[in-house]
């Protein structure tokens, strides 16, 4: 699976890279771009609510003048009677309190009616009892001058503006009222405060901590969602300032770390004196950024658990003839070559399973041909070895016969012969000799290759053994002028072997450290235990035998390039045969040596055990 977790490397840290990259530019962008709207968002806002004063102002008027026309029964008899001088003055005044204060808090509004009687302005203040309006001097209340123009029967409504004493924002309609003779009589008026109305608009809510008040032309603040604030002088105010002045925008106030603390929104209203403004802390408006961008991040999220989900499985899906592909050489590389590779699809990887295959057919038709080579050659070697055996056999017999004729003729037996004759039948005779000789290591090496030597094994003394060796080969060391040498560890233990055969190696081994060493040289034996096997070894002075020569010595018919083999070498059988006679023991053969220095040839044999 490694691919595929590559692969998911790959392709999921660049786009969870490039994701998070867009979300924090998304993030950056989005604060700025709230800072600069906010301002506009709370200027349009601050619109809104005076489009809706407005609107309401002109509902309220004409409300009024329904109101006042329709209900108010401002005619001669009632102003008569309001004014004292009619005997019903109660009546119509309780009439009109009932009436018209139930109609006015039925629209939730607070409501005020005057009747003002023009000889020495007195007036009656029928329901607004809390101040004393009686005899007030109205005179210089624009809404009083305004009816006093009037003409007969025309009712007089003031622009919105704020109460004198409460500050309320209020609307007034008036008329004037004639006697019956043209003169004027008394003024009737009706003043509704619209202060829910207000009321309703501050608490609209900005944000969740953002407010919204009204300022008159003194700076004071007349409505405000906070009521204590009410009254307060924001004249000082930069927004109010500027609102003051006439103006409308917007304005960013800090902290005295030069943090942005609020955004405010200002606008004079078209209504007489009044001034709005909208303000929200910047927190705020931060805030619904960061929470728009935890959104984001959350969303984020989502997308990168869901790009894992499904890139696993694509990744899962895409690998899967790759992990199939390398389970399939791994099995081919561990030699089972009869699982045929699973093919798929027609792209990179499917023609890759296809020469996988193809390798592994091949492999396996090469195995297959391997193999009967191998077979091949073993019957072959086996052949030989029979055709060595039998040839021996075969050459032997005759040679015995010819051997015996010479030593006939060579006696005499056969009729006399001369000096010469006898001299040359001798060397005929030796040179047989050689040849049975030959004949006889070739049929070992045959039988020992095909495993059909027989070896008589019995309970030998390596000294006993020695002795016996020194003596069959002294003579021989002695002619080429070195010396013989014995160093045996005693006591030795026994050994279990073929005696004759284990006298043949040692004559082989001594007979080669004889012809290898030039001039006058030591040979000398050895003989030490070694766990399980005695160790014996045949060294020489001789000229060595080079570490490329080494690994072929043992083999049939090798012989070294030196001279002096050249000059005394033999048919390169006698390693092969002391070869296969230890080994045939269960012992080891093997050998040190140095050019011109020397050689060692070291060999083990069993030590005897009884039973065995
Ligand atoms: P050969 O009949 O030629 O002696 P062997 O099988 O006995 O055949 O030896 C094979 C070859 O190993 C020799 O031809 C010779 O090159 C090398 N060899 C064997 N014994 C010795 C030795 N004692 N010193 C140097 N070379 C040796």
């Amino acid at each position: 699976m490694k691919i595929a977790r590559k692969l998911l490397l790959y392709i999921l840290v660049p786009l969870i890279t490039s994701l998070l990259i867009l979300n924090i530019a998304f993030y950056l962008y989005s604060m700025a771009f709230l800072k600069e709207k906010a301002s506009l968002m709370l200027l349009s806002q601050a619109k809104e609510i005076s489009n809706e004063i407005r609107y309401y102002v002109q509902r309220s008027k004409g409300d009024l003048s329904i109101l006042l026309i329709n209900r108010m029964v401002m005619d001669y008899y009632f102003v008569y009677s309001a004014l004292g001088l009619s005997d019903y003055a109660e009546e119509v005044r309780f009439k009109i309190e009932t009436d018209f204060l139930r109609t006015a808090e039925e629209k939730g509004e607070y409501a005020a009616i005057r009747l003002i009687k023009l000889d020495g302005i007195s007036a009656i203040d029928i329901i607004d009892q809390k101040i004393d309006y009686h005899h007030f001097d109205f005179s210089k209340e624009a809404w009083f001058q305004n009816t006093l123009s009037l003409g007969k029967g025309k009712t007089y409504i003031s622009p919105l503006h704020l109460s004198k004493e409460r500050k309320r924002p209020q609307v007034s309609i008036s008329r004037l009222y004639y006697n019956g003779v043209g003169r004027k009589q008394g003024v009737g008026s009706l003043h509704i405060c619209v202060n829910k109305f207000f009321r309703k608009i501050l608490e609209r809510p900005i944000g969740e901590n953002g407010y919204t008040y009204l300022a008159d032309k003194d700076g004071i603040i007349v409505a405000h969602k906070d009521r204590t604030k009410i009254g307060l002088n924001v004249k000082g105010l930069e927004s109010t300032k500027n609102v003051l002045a006439g103006q409308s925008g917007t304005i960013t106030e800090r902290d005295e770390n030069n943090k942005i603390l609020m955004k405010k929104a200002y606008l004079p209203l078209e209504i007489e004196g009044l001034y709005l403004i909208v303000a929200q802390p910047m927190s705020e408006i931060t805030a619904f950024g960061k929470r728009q961008q935890l959104l984001n991040l959350i969303f984020l999220i989502a997308t990168v658990f869901l790009v894992s989900i499904i890139s696993y499985i694509v990744a899962g899906r895409f690998t899967k003839p790759l992990s199939e592909l390398e389970a399939s050489a791994t099995t081919i590389g561990l030699g089972n070559l009869d699982k045929q590779v699973p093919r798929s699809g027609n792209d990179e990887i499917g023609s890759l399973a296809k020469t996988l295959d193809l390798m592994r057919l091949n492999l396996k038709d090469s195995m297959t041909r391997l193999e009967k080579a191998n077979e091949e050659l073993h019957e072959l070697d086996q052949l030989k070895s029979m055709f060595v055996s039998t040839a021996s056999h075969e050459l032997r017999t005759p040679l015995t016969a010819i051997k015996a004729y010479v030593e006939l003729i060579k006696d005499g037996d056969l009729g006399p012969i001369n000096e010469q004759q006898r001299d040359k039948l001798e060397i005929a005779n030796q040179n047989i000799d050689r040849l049975v000789s030959l004949i006889g290591v070739l049929l070992d090496l045959a039988r020992i290759e095909a495993k059909k030597l027989e070896f008589r094994m019995e309970r030998l003394e390596p000294a006993k053994l020695i002795d016996e060796v020194i003596r069959l080969v002294e003579e021989m060391v002695h002619s080429f002028g070195h010396q013989l040498q014995v160093l045996a560890d005693e006591p030795l233990p026994s050994i279990q072997g073929d005696h004759d055969r284990i006298l043949r190696v040692f004559e082989n081994l001594i007979g080669n450290a004889v012809k290898y060493t030039p001039g006058q040289g030591i040979i000398s034996i050895e003989a030490r235990p070694s766990e399980g096997f005695v160790r014996f070894a045949v060294k020489d002075t001789g000229i060595g035998i080079s570490s490329q020569e080494i690994p072929h010595i043992f083999d049939r018919f090798y012989h070294g390039d030196h001279p002096l083999v050249k000059k005394r070498g033999g048919a390169g059988l006698g390693l092969a045969i002391v070869k296969g006679i230890v080994e045939a023991h269960g012992g080891e053969i093997w050998v040190e040596s140095e050019v011109d220095k020397g050689s060692a040839f070291s060999f083990t044999l069993p030590v005897f055990r009884n039973g065995k």
